[in-house]
């Protein structure tokens, strides 16, 4: 769906997004349909290059993109930020440009000084790219918040919002943040609650189930394939709403087991967890692993890619084939 966005500030800039892969993509392909003039910035000869050409992007190198750009949209991985700033961006940013990023993490932890005569600013969706393309095709956004950490032109905020306008996060709701509270809640989210927490908690709800004897299958229903109908109804009205859904049973059970399993412990673990991010333990570990090659993280993937409730999610998913083609259809893209 087309719709040119009524924000003013970016309506004759030029918007150059590095990196095309889960936000790249999405960000691209919404401000392009917000009427907006994007170049995408990617490595030649990387699988990107072809997918942004065949997909109707100007497409060039990095350095060449940042030229004459008047925001530069940093969403490649993270840690490759670092690299890209110095040998393609700091050299060929116009001064009063705008470098935008998707997280902070780079600035925060001062990985990355960005020159002071441009700004910097921060437009995170929350949610993932595919849902933040998918939301903007329907008319909706996905809820952004935007931060700034450098204002030279005194135009840091409204390209700020006009480009959250532009992936159609306006359509949603913004919420004015810093890169501190950004970086530091966006990790702790992730950790221990989104990607950490709750996939430890379906592997060992599975592995009580499966280790008492009961069918893997059955087990997968149970502790992973449902927690989808769960987290829709959170999503829609909070726990009230979930509440409202489940039988007494469920609830009774949720209200005397939910604190067995998740107590005091728990949460003086998480804030462990959020004292390593705050004072930057975590972020020194994360770039030594990187810097090192990926040695643990590599192990700790496959262990996960190789946990018995992948073969058997394998093995039902593909007898529900819309789950298959309505994931893939959605994303555009493998699910990450
Ligand atoms: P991806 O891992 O999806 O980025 C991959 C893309 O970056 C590919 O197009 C790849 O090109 C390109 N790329 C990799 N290295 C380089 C390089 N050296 N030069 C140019 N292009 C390169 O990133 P994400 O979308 O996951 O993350 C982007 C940013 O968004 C990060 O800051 C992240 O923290 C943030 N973010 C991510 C969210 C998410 O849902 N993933 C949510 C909110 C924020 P090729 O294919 O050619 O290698
Ligand atoms: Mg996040
Ligand atoms: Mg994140």
């Amino acid at each position: 769906m087309s719709s040119t966005t009524s924000n003013p500030t970016l309506a004759n800039a030029r918007i150059a997004v590095l990196g095309y892969g889960s936000q790249g993509r999405a960000h691209a392909l919404n401000l392009r349909d917000s009427g907006l003039d994007v170049v995408v910035g990617l490595r030649k000869g990387g699988p990107s290059w072809e997918r942004a050409s065949a997909e109707g992007f100007t497409v060039a190198e990095p350095g060449e993109a940042v030229r004459g750009a008047d925001l530069v949209a940093v969403l490649t991985p993270d840690m490759v930020q670092p690299a890209l700033y110095k040998e393609s961006i700091e050299p060929n940013i116009k001064a009063g440009a705008a470098l935008l990023f998707a997280h902070g993490f780079n600035v925060h932890f001062k990985q990355i000084a960005p020159r002071e005569d441009i700004d910097v600013i921060l437009v995170a969706p929350k949610g993932p790219g595919a849902l933040v393309r998918r939301e903007y095709e329907i008319g909706r956004g996905v809820p952004s918040i935007w931060a700034i950490h450098q204002d030279v032109t005194g135009q840091a905020e409204a390209k700020a919002k006009a480009y959250a306008d532009g992936i159609g996060g306006g359509r949603a709701l913004l919420i004015k943040t810093d890169f501190k509270e950004e970086t530091e809640t966006d990790l702790f989210g992730e950790q221990a609650v989104l990607c950490g927490g709750a996939s430890s908690l379906v592997q060992a709800g599975f592995e009580t189930l499966v280790e008492a004897g009961y069918q893997p299958e059955i087990a997968y229903y149970e502790v992973l394939h449902e927690l989808k109908l769960i987290v829709d109804l959170f999503y829609e009205g909070g726990i009230a709403r979930m509440l409202e859904f489940v039988s007494e049973t469920a609830q009774y059970g949720d209200y005397v087991s939910g604190p067995r399993v998740i107590d005091a412990g728990t949460k003086a673990r998480m804030k462990d967890v959020l004292t390593d991010i705050q004072d930057g333990t975590f972020a020194r570990n994360w770039i030594a692993e990187y810097q090192a090659g990926l040695p643990n993280y590599k192990r700790f993937k496959q262990a996960d890619l190789e946990h018995p409730i992948e073969q058997v999610g394998a093995k039902l998913r593909a007898r529900m084939s819309w789950l298959q083609a309505g994931a893939a259809k959605a994303a555009g893209e493998p699910l990450k």
